[in-house]
């Protein structure tokens, strides 16, 4: 199939479209309005958020009530994921799949005895910091410390049960660690590229290098915020189109993904099945540009991280003030895992 002749349509209607966060307020009662918009919009996937750093841990339990309420009630339209199955199967039937996910691991209350709870009440997804250094380790507003012992023991846990180690918010040092202490894929739900625009709750090449060589998803997101500084013109499809490419460049498109962390996108996504106003367009073109790099690239495109960084003699950004040696140490092994393969070896 060619699918640069797909329209946008015709494109969510073929693919599994997954918004690794979609950024709604964890609140009481739950936000249902937006939920409904991301499911008219045509989305397969979702993970919203019931609960960070900011708030008291334990107002994370009456949002995940809610939405568990909300979800059971509605099952002729939306599904509570359980497991890639059911991703599957509500794309099958046209339902959203929705799962929950968390931000800082202070809703852990420091014990890791919760993870498993969260995990049988639906959260499949934890990004360890919100902003500021935590019990688990150090956030990107933070002093950019490591992982912490509780913070290994977490990813031990998630690893265990089955939940999406998540290194969004988090400081340099901190998510790469994340990375090399996790023995399954981990992503960085919704972060830009700080090589595009330096803003620090965006990420250095070496982070993003570090999340896809675990065989992980860094998503895009939509928030102006953390596309370009105050006063630039460039329209926010340019932008996050120009992040989709550069991400699909330094790590190959099955690493790029998409979480929006801004419900309000969706109110513009609606409108091209409600009132098809310029605007609805021009936010929904960027999934499908995004949809189309996953889908056009030819399989032997898509090398291996480490051989894709070895070609391009990839070397520590200059401007990554995290953790030097490590910088260099992680540039070593992926040079060291030899020469990229031939054009037609995959
Ligand atoms: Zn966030």
């Amino acid at each position: 199939m060619d699918v640069s002749r797909l329209s946008v349509d015709e494109l969510f209607q073929n693919s599994i479209v997954w918004d690794a966060h979609c950024g709604m307020d964890p609140q009481v009662p739950i936000d249902v309005n937006s939920l409904e918009r991301i499911r008219k919009a045509g989305f397969t996937y979702v993970s919203t958020n019931v609960g960070y750093d900011v708030l008291p841990w334990q107002e994370t339990f009456p949002v995940i009530a809610g939405y568990r309420r909300f979800l059971s009630e509605n099952t002729d339209k939306y599904t509570l994921v359980s497991s890639i199955a059911d991703v599957l199967a509500a794309k099958r039937d046209g339902k959203l799949a929705v799962s929950m996910d968390i931000e800082g691991v202070s809703a852990l209350n420091g014990t890791t005895d919760l993870v498993e709870t969260y995990h049988r009440l639906g959260v499949r997804q934890i990004s360890f910091v919100y902003n500021k250094d935590n019990a688990g380790g150090g956030g990107c507003h933070g002093e950019n410390t490591g992982i912490t012992h509780f913070g290994r023991a977490v990813i031990k846990e998630m690893n265990r049960v089955g939940m999406l180690i998540d290194g969004t918010h988090c400081g340099a040092r901190m998510s790469i660690d994340m990375a090399e202490t996790s023995s399954k894929p981990i992503i960085i739900s919704h972060s830009n590229s700080r090589v595009l625009h330096d803003h620090p709750r965006n990420i250095w090449d070496e982070q993003a290098i570090a999340c896809a060589n675990t065989g992980g998803v860094i998503g895009i997101t939509g928030i102006r915020l953390f596309l370009a500084k105050v006063g630039d013109s460039t329209s926010d499809l340019d932008l996050l189109v120009r992040n989709i490419d550069y991400y699909c460049e330094l790590v190959g498109p099955e690493h790029v993904g998409i979480g929006t962390d801004f419900a309000e996108i969706t109110k513009a996504l609606e409108t091209r099945f409600e009132t098809p106003k310029i605007t609805g367009r021009r936010h929904i073109k960027w999934i499908g540009h995004w949809l189309r790099r996953h889908r056009s690239f030819p399989e032997n495109h898509c090398r291996p991280v480490s051989s894709r960084l070895h070609q391009q003699g990839h070397q520590r950004n200059p401007r990554c003030q995290f953790h030097a040696r490590r910088c260099d140490e992680l540039g070593v092994a992926l040079r060291n895992q030899g020469p990229p393969p031939g054009p037609s070896s995959g």
